[in-house]
Parts: structure tokens; C-alpha cells; sequence
């Protein structure tokens, strides 16, 4: 049987190519980092985080909990690793970031069905291919897509935020704790009061920026920048990354008027990143910020938030729900390119693509869920008609809404009960 090539070994790639050869299907994986890097990715390695070491949340009420839930199902390379390298977060899943990423490369540089190819693709192959390359695909295979698309690509902007040495937090003022004390305490907290949020918030809103080359301004909404979040008022910031609500201080059991959060980013507990704090501020303005934070004075930063392009195709007019081309069956897309959003979607994405190339070259019909599980309504997403197709997270108001009379209490059980027997029902046939 002919091999599939994977183009881009990141959180899609990585997935569609484990699918491939669990079922038997021998893969030629092309990846270009270490040798040709992308301008957010640090290291050579697989599956690489680009910001936050985050999953999102791990309840299955929760439409990316649940959306974990069924690929942790269907057997997922992604879930297996992020289980295995887990850090404290609350009631998030988060990672080692290098201890995740090396696991999933480890894992997949060791089958014998699959050949790595360290090199950067600038034309698309005649064989059967699944390209994963991102929403930083390099430029010159980004012409080779466009050119067989035919179609304008699209672009928004990502930041990604500044991460802190552990040893630097005073913790005479930061303390540790989980909003509302769930799970153990996992986050560092740096209390603020009204005093020391206004000036913060002043210094926020004038810092100076580090605006991209060409800069358009059109983000998504889940990675806003805090800089632009703050420019919306500053209650933005009080209801969002610097909530207070729930984190009382553990002994005075007082209330701060803000909160910065910090969240585990190694098993060693040596570097933390601060939560939701994604930035393009000039760097020395990101450390007189972040040092104007109680508990931050003296804090140092091992790696700073940057601003980056973020491409994805316009996916409705050339994907079907399987993640094929319309114009060649033998090509699929996955990953944030194809318009899902976040880690956890696009590695979902290289899941159903795998399982369909896969269920191609054995003549079988290809798999499409319905829009009553997370994986079927991203799919239905990115190839539903829509004039304004813009990146998109999985959430419940993508689901197909339930039948009946239902109590508010009840809803999110049923939206899980409803998709795990879906899967339960389509196990056979994957
Ligand atoms: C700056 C930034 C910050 C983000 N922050 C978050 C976040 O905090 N949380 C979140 O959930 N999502 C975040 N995202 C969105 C998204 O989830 C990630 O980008 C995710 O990594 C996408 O997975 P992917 O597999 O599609 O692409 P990637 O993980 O980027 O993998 C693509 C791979 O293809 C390789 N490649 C590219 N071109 C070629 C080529 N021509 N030949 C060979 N290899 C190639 C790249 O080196 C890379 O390894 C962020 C995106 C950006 C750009």
C-alpha cells in the first residue's frame, strides 16, 4: 500500500500520522524544524506548545473537555501525552511542555512505519498527503497551497505570553491557590489592590508596542493581546486575566482587587507562564509591567511574549467535513490551517484526517460525526458555507442544540451523554 506523507509533525501532524499507522499505514513525516525554524516555535522538537502549556479545561462539561474526552476515546497519541506529562493546573490539563513534546516525538520516531524527513516542503506531493504545517507555514509552501487552492488565504494575529523564573517570585506576597480552591492549589497569585491596578493598568494601556510589519489589526479573540483587551475598558481585565474572584488570600482570606496568575510550565516547577498575559509590547515595557505586579519586583523572564501572523485557507470552499479536498481526494488538510482554533481542535483535526486517509486507501467509506459530538461540529465548521469564516474554538454554541424542554442544569450532562453514545455507536467502523 502506497505511503501517506504528513507535511508538518505539530500538534495535527503528529496526531494524523499516529492514526495512519495504528491501522497500518506507513507514513513519510516531514517536518523543517530544526533546520528551517518558524518565527514563534523555539526548538526542534514534535508537537511543540507555541504559548500557553494549556489544554483548556478538563471537565467533560465543558465542550473542549468533552472534545478531549472523545478523542482520549478514539485513542489519541495528543491526550495519552498530555496525561502522562501533566502539571498541576486546577481544573485545566496542563503540561511539561518539553516532557509532552518530546513525548509524542519519541513515540512516533520509533514506529517502523514511519520515516522522518527533516526538510522543508515547497511543493505539494502526488501521493496520498495530509498537509499540517500551520498557521506559520513557511512562505514558499504557503505559494505552492495557493497555487493549488486558487483561492485568498486569510490572516489574524496570535500572541503568545511571557514566561517567569520561578526562583524570581517573592512569595512573601504571591501565594499559591486554585480559583475556589479547586484541585490543589496550582497557580501562583500576585494580589493587587485598587492603588496598584490603576497604575498598572495606566502603564498597560501607554506602553509602547511592537507592532508586525504590515500590521492589520484583526485578532482572535481567544489570544487577544492584554494590551488590546485593556483598551476596551478596564473592567475587560477585572472580568477577564486579572479576576480576582474566588482567590482570597489563603491566611487573611481577604479579597484582592486584581489578580496575575501564574501557571506551572515545567515538572520542576522552574518557570511559570502568566496567564492570559499574551502580549506584542516592546520587551523592556513587558518587564516594567510585569515588575509593577506585588510578588513580580524582581522577576526575571526567560522568554517573552511575541506577536505573530496566523494563517488559515478559506477552508468551506475547499474541504469537505472529512477534511478532503473537494479538488483531489487524495489531499486533506488538518491542523489550524483549515480554520479550527487551539491546540486541542487542531490535533482533533489531524485525528479525523488520519482516520479518513486511512479509511481512503482501504476503500472504505470515509467517517464524518454528527454535530452532536466535538469532533463532528468543527468538521461540519470549517466546511459549512459561511461569509465570515474566522477561526474557530469548539464550543457548545457549534453543537446541534438539543430537542425537548430541557432544565439549564441539565444541558451539559446531556451534550456529553449524547456524544459518547454517538462514538459508542460508530466504534466498529473506526
Ligand atoms: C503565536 C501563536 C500562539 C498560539 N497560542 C496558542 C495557545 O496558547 N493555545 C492554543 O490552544 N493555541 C494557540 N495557538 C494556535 C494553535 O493551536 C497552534 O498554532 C497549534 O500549534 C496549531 O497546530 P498545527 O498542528 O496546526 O500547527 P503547528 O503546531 O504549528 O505545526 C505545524 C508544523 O509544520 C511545520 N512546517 C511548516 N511549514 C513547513 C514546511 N513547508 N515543510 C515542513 N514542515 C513545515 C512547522 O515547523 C510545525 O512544526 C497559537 C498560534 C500562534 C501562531
Amino acid at each position: 500500500m502506497e505511503k501517506v506523507h504528513v507535511i508538518g509533525a505539530g500538534l495535527a501532524g503528529s496526531e494524523a500520522a499516529y492514526q495512519l499507522v495504528k491501522r497500518g499505514i506507513g507514513v513519510v513525516m516531514h517536518e523543517m524544524r530544526p533546520l528551517k525554524m518558524t518565527p514563534a516555535h523555539q526548538t526542534g522538537h514534535f508537537a511543540e506548545l507555541v504559548c500557553s502549556n494549556s489544554f483548556r479545561s478538563n471537565s467533560e462539561e465543558n465542550a473542549v473537555g468533552l472534545l478531549k474526552k472523545e478523542m482520549e476515546y478514539l485513542d489519541s497519541l495528543i491526550i495519552k501525552q498530555a496525561y502522562l506529562n501533566q502539571v498541576p493546573a486546577g481544573s485545566a490539563l496542563a503540561v511539561d511542555r518539553l516532557a509532552f513534546s518530546s513525548g509524542v516525538e519519541v513515540c512516533l520516531r520509533n514506529h517502523p512505519l514511519i520515516e522522518i524527513r527533516t526538510e522543508e516542503v515547497v511543493s505539494i506531493p502526488n501521493e496520498p498527503t495530509i498537509i499540517a504545517t500551520g498557521p506559520l507555514t513557511s512562505p514558499d509552501f504557503l505559494q505552492a497551497i495557493a497555487s493549488f487552492c486558487g483561492n485568498e488565504f486569510f490572516h489574524f494575529y496570535d500572541a503568545v505570553a511571557p514566561i517567569v523564573l520561578a526562583s524570581s517570585i517573592d512569595f512573601s506576597k504571591a501565594y499559591w491557590k486554585s480559583r475556589y480552591d479547586k484541585g490543589e492549589a496550582a497557580y501562583i497569585n500576585c494580589p493587587l489592590t485598587e492603588e496598584e491596578f490603576h497604575a498598572f493598568y495606566d502603564f498597560l494601556i501607554h506602553a509602547q508596542q511592537n507592532l508586525p510589519h504590515d500590521f492589520e489589526y484583526q485578532v482572535f479573540e481567544g489570544c487577544m493581546a492584554v494590551e488590546e483587551m485593556a483598551k476596551r475598558g478596564e473592567k475587560t481585565l477585572l472580568f477577564g486575566p486579572m479576576k480576582p474572584v474566588g482567590l482570597e488570600h489563603p491566611e487573611t482570606k481577604v479579597r484582592p482587587y486584581a489578580v496575575v496568575q501564574l501557571r506551572q510550565d515545567d515538572f520542576s516547577k522552574s518557570m511559570f507562564n502568566v496567564v492570559g498575559f499574551q502580549t506584542q509590547l516592546k520587551w523592556p515595557e513587558q518587564k516594567k509591567l510585569l515588575q509593577m505586579v506585588p510578588g513580580l519586583t524582581n522577576c526575571e523572564i526567560v522568554r517573552y511574549g511575541v506577536m505573530h501572523q496566523n494563517t488559515y485557507l478559506d477552508s468551506p470552499h475547499i474541504l469537505y467535513s472529512t477534511y478532503q479536498t473537494k479538488k483531489r481526494a487524495d489531499l486533506f488538510f488538518a491542523g489550524q490551517i483549515t480554520g479550527v482554533e487551539g491546540y486541542i481542535e487542531s490535533a482533533a483535526s489531524g485525528m479525523m484526517a488520519g482516520i479518513n486517509m486511512a479509511k481512503l486507501l482501504t476503500s472504505e467509506p470515509l467517517v464524518t460525526f454528527s454535530k452532536q459530538t466535538g469532533l463532528g461540529t468543527l468538521a461540519h465548521y470549517i466546511s459549512s458555507p459561511n461569509t465570515n469564516f474566522v477561526p474557530m474554538n469548539v464550543n457548545f454554541g457549534l453543537f446541534e442544540e438539543l430537542s425537548g424542554r430541557i432544565r439549564k442544569q441539565d444541558r451539559k450532562k446531556l451534550y456529553k451523554e449524547r456524544s459518547l453514545n454517538e462514538l459508542e455507536r460508530m466504534k466498529e467502523r473506526l
